[in-house]
């Protein structure tokens, strides 16, 4: 933390998870070393780009890849190529779409709000939002009727934790898209530890965010069909220009999925899971928290620790703790849009275990002076 010292910078302990607000992850030595050397070098960016798409390969599956600036600029670059193809005349005229097909299909529970408003990098490519069923549920039969209209440029899905609309199947979605020949792009920012799962559901894009659990600097990591990538790509030179990746991002990316291809999974899941266990003990050992493990729910490698304050022998509420948490210096942040429902989540993974120490010893201290 030499940089918060310089620069006399606010010290935080993110249990958030990959929180835009925050820094979002914390690279390895190895990454930062490389993009570290990446500022001070030239390079033909399309040389970093082509290392990039074969990395991606090797990591996906897919037979095609590139890097943007990030997954908002990914949403609206892909659905730019989409539109567009190849055609420069086509990339040159965005946003003013008059002449192609146009229209991108969302369900209405796949609309998340990351900081931005999904419709938001949808319209600024000029595209026009069709928006199907309710926010619980979009039907095949509604999803349906939509593809059959004029001039549908592709599906949108979204795959995370903020989509409110768990029973579409994407399968059976992207394959009724499919047969109206309409292709398909998911977003999952952050579901990169699930990228061959998501590419065997014959979607046309995926997404990633490399500065998420890839632990790369901020960049957006796209890949599927050939034609489609060398269609997002093409749109760099018309509304992608202000999307577009760096040498130190490519470089970025480039290492992070060099470690990534080298990760033992198992080891780093046993790893993790030794942590929440750890934290576990150390709450539950506290007067008045009760916590729990609890998986992710879109089935990411690892789990999370939800506490809940015992009612009856402490004199304040959840959202009291976590406003007492962000006080502590360093602030301890933690996932708290449930607070007020009495559960206050830990993310361990980028945390050091004399970290995850701060946060039961700071819990311990704030309930302290509260006991009935
Ligand atoms: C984080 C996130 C984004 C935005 O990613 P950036 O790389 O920060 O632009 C988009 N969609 C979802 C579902 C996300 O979780």
């Amino acid at each position: 933390m030499k940089i918060h010292k310089k620069y006399n910078l606010t010290k935080i302990i993110n249990a958030r998870g990959t929180f835009t607000p925050l820094g979002v992850s914390r690279s390895t030595t190895k990454i930062s070393k490389n993009v570290a050397n990446a500022l001070e070098e030239f390079f033909l960016i399309d040389e970093l780009q082509e290392l990039a798409s074969q990395k991606i390969s090797q990591l996906t599956g897919a037979n095609a890849g590139c890097v943007t600036h990030c997954t908002s600029s990914s949403i609206s670059m892909a659905i730019a190529g989409m539109m567009t193809g190849t055609s420069s005349n086509n990339v040159a005229l965005l946003p003013d779409t008059m002449n192609m097909k146009n229209k991108v299909i969302v369900p209405k529970g796949h609309i998340v709000n990351y900081g931005q408003l999904i419709l938001q990098a949808i319209r600024l490519t000029g595209a026009i939002p069709i928006i199907v069923g309710v926010e619980e549920e979009c039907t095949l039969k509604e999803l349906k009727t939509v593809l059959q209209e004029d001039n549908v440029a592709c599906l949108l899905l979204v795959s995370s934790r903020l989509v409110k609309d768990n029973k579409l199947n994407f399968k059976d979605a992207i394959s009724l898209a499919k047969e109206y020949d309409i292709p398909t792009i998911i977003d999952a920012a952050a579901q990169d530890f699930r990228c061959k799962e998501l590419l065997s559901l014959g979607a046309d894009l995926i997404l990633h965010s490399g500065q998420k659990y890839l632990l790369s600097p901020t960049a957006g990591i796209l890949y599927g069909k050939k034609k489609f990538v060398d269609a997002v790509y093409a749109n760099e030179k018309g509304i992608g220009r202000s999307m577009k990746a760096s040498k130190e991002s490519l470089i970025g990316v480039i290492s992070a999925i060099d470690e990534r291809l080298e990760l033992d999974i198992d080891k780093w899941k046993s790893e993790q899971s030794l942590k929440v266990k750890y934290f576990l003990n150390s709450l539950n050992d506290i007067k008045g928290v009760n916590a729990i493990e609890i998986p992710d729910y879109t089935d990411l490698p690892f789990s999370r620790v939800c506490l809940s304050l015992d009612v009856k022998s402490v004199k304040i509420s959840t959202f009291d703790l976590t406003n007492s948490l962000k006080e502590s210096s360093p602030q301890i942040w933690a996932i708290d849009n449930e607070s007020k429902n009495n559960k206050l989540v830990f993310e361990l993974i980028p945390l050091h275990i004399n970290e995850i120490d701060f946060i039961a010893e700071r819990i311990q201290q704030i309930l302290k002076n509260t006991y009935y």
